[in-house]
């Protein structure tokens, strides 16, 4: 069983490297990728723990991509996290998530969270800080009932505790991708909000920049939507990738591992040539 996507408290997930191996491992994932937001500081942690747990661990990274103004997220699979063209291009990101960061802890003061930036620092301890540490400071303030409503309500475009930045350009990502050995996969491609058109032109464009995959599985898609992605895959010559998208045990509809299965007619990611895992 292969799970090509999660994340652990290196960025926005709630359990560590370690903790997250040990409950894919439970979960019975054999081969899981750990795909943090804009960093692979947890990959020694996770390769050590999939080693004493006897899974393969995929060295992975969820890169933020803007693609015409919008925000893309391209996974990077198999990955040297020691590569330096990569690290110098997540070292950029990093430095975009600490000041948007700011930005985000004076636009909610404003609207009345006392210390959200302060707070918010202290829930990513010395993880990669998101708007999901500030999602958590919403509900905790009593401002939103749950994690969803303060996404929906402050935080996504449009809201007034939104902060657009520039993020990686496309072919930037894909370049790091493979500068460090590993496959580039557009992840989760029916999550952002595009017509068919768009999401269309996102899969050419990744095709044209010589990205290798996209998730054609992920753990909240219908089973129509991974037949249309599937045959997209196709068309545009990619790679089928497969993976939960796992953050925290708390997101009880999302379970590591928990996939629909690939249909016959793509080619899983595992399988191309290129494709590596440490394998315990
Ligand atoms: P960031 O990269 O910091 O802008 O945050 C993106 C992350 O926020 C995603 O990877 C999800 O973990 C989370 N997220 C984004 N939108 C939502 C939403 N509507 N509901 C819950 N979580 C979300
Ligand atoms: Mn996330
Ligand atoms: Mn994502
Ligand atoms: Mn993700």
């Amino acid at each position: 069983m292969q799970d090509l996507h999660s994340h652990s408290s290196r960025s926005d997930g709630r359990l560590s490297p370690t903790e997250l191996v040990a409950r894919a491992a439970e979960q019975g994932v054999d081969t899981l990728a750990l795909t943090d937001h804009d960093t692979v500081d947890g990959i020694a942690e996770a390769a050590a723990a999939a080693y004493n747990h006897g899974i393969a661990l995929v060295a992975g990274v969820e890169i933020s991509v803007t693609w015409q103004r919008q925000t893309l997220h391209i996974a990077g699979l198999g990955i040297d996290p020691d590569e330096p063209t990569l690290n110098d291009g997540l070292a950029d990101l990093q430095h975009t998530r600490k000041q948007r960061a700011a930005t985000i802890g004076s636009k909610l003061e404003s609207l009345g969270v006392v210390g959200a930036a302060e707070r918010a620092r202290e829930l990513a301890g010395t993880g990669q800080i998101g708007r999901a540490h500030f999602a958590r400071v919403l509900v905790e303030a009593g401002f939103c009932k749950n994690f969803q409503q303060a996404f929906k309500h402050y935080l996504k475009p449009g809201r007034n505790a939104h902060v657009p930045v520039e993020w990686a350009a496309l072919p930037a990502a894909i370049e790091w991708i493979h500068a460090a050995g590993g496959l580039a996969v557009l992840a989760h491609p029916m999550a952002y909000g595009f017509s068919n058109n768009v999401r269309r032109r996102a899969l050419a464009a990744l095709a044209e920049n010589g990205g290798d995959g996209v998730e054609v599985a992920t753990g909240t898609t219908p089973p129509d939507s991974v037949a249309r992605v599937a045959s997209e895959a196709g068309e545009y010559g990619l790679y089928a990738s497969a993976g939960s998208d796992f953050h925290s045990p708390e997101q009880s509809w999302l379970e590591l591992g928990r996939l629909p299965t690939l249909p016959n007619n793509v080619t899983p990611i595992w399988q191309a040539p290129a494709f590596r895992s440490l394998t315990s």
